[in-house]
């Protein structure tokens, strides 16, 4: 099985109370893609400019990620810069330069196209619809969103909602698209949007997932289920956590013959493990060096952590 995923490959510049980085490889695709790359073949459709060095590119191709997916424009790639200085769990957007990400259109190149995961990564709604539509025949659509978009940009990601089986999105984002401030309600009325599933993520607290009657037929399996994350010593650099999560999330989803609620607990798991490697360094600096073996270990210690 394989998945596409289509988002933002770019550079980040990063202040936190670690340190500072410049110009670093980051962008939401490219998170997703490493994190995902452990459980499933992964696809990647974006769009860089000429800043991107074939050193960038291994940084995917090494983890066996499908890179042709990625275009090449004339002019510089996306590139964010973000502080964590004031709250750790919560970025501070410092530049948003958009450069070649401003006259994106996804291409889904055919070799991709029988493909029956998508992942529509943190970006334009009105792109992320367009690559539904391109890819009609896709059994699964998961997606993330960002507060640019639900502020100001609502009615055009509503019909984004609609075609998802899974959302992922921080409490904040919740608050925000729901108008609730109860974490409860917030995923209730979040639901009513559309998508079948809601897994807000709580930053270090874990995250919990919400499910519509049109998830799964039992009742039972749609109560709410929470997912706790690692505790760890130091926190590097969030960026990227959500990315990563969500990669390992839906790579193990992915990895597996059916959706059932048992797959989508254990996923959860592993979104947590996939996101607890994602702050330990800056960038995709953690991530370019775990192996499948850290990956089992962590998980295997989140499950002794939290049963009873
Ligand atoms: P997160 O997993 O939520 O920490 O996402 C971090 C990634 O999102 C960074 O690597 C950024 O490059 C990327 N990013 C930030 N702002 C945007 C945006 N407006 N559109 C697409 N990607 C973004």
């Amino acid at each position: 099985m394989s998945i596409v995923v289509v988002g933002s490959v770019a550079f980040d510049s990063l202040e936190t109370p670690s340190g500072v980085r410049e110009r670093v490889l980051g962008g939401a695709a490219t998170h997703f893609s490493l994190a995902a790359s452990y459980f499933t073949d992964v696809r990647v459709v974006g769009v860089v400019g000429d800043d991107f060095l074939p050193e960038h590119e291994k940084v995917m191709t090494a983890k066996c990620v499908d890179t042709r997916g990625i275009e090449r424009a004339e002019g510089k790639s996306f590139h964010w810069k973000g502080s964590y200085l004031t709250d750790l769990n919560a970025a501070d957007t410092l530049a948003t330069d958009l450069n070649v990400f401003a006259t994106f259109a996804p291409k889904i190149p055919t070799e991709f196209l029988e493909s029956q995961y998508l992942f529509l990564a943190n970006i334009d709604p009105v792109l992320q619809l367009d690559v539904r539509q391109q890819m009609k025949s896709a059994k699964m659509v998961a997606g993330d969103t960002m507060n640019y978009w639900i502020g100001a940009h609502r009615e055009k990601l509503l019909p984004v909602l609609r075609e998802l089986d899974v959302l992922l999105i921080n409490d904040g984002e919740a608050r925000m698209l729901s108008g609730e401030s109860n974490g409860l309600r917030a995923a209730e009325a979040v639901l009513k949007l559309g998508p079948k599933s809601l897994i807000v993520k709580h930053g270090e607290y874990g995250s919990t997932a919400y499910f519509s009657e049109r998830s799964f037929a039992d009742g039972v399996a749609r109560k709410p289920f929470r997912a706790p994350t690692l505790p760890l010593e130091e926190v590097v650099d969030p960026t990227g956590a959500g990315d990563s999560f969500a990669g390992g999330f839906y790579g193990y989803v992915a990895s597996q013959p059916a959706l059932t609620p048992e797959v989508f607990r254990t996923a959860m798991f592993y979104g947590s493990v996939m996101g607890s490697f994602a702050v330990e360094a800056f960038g995709t600096e953690r991530m370019q060096r775990t192996t499948k073996a850290e990956v089992d270990e962590r998980f295997l210690h989140l499950r002794e952590m939290s049963h009873l």
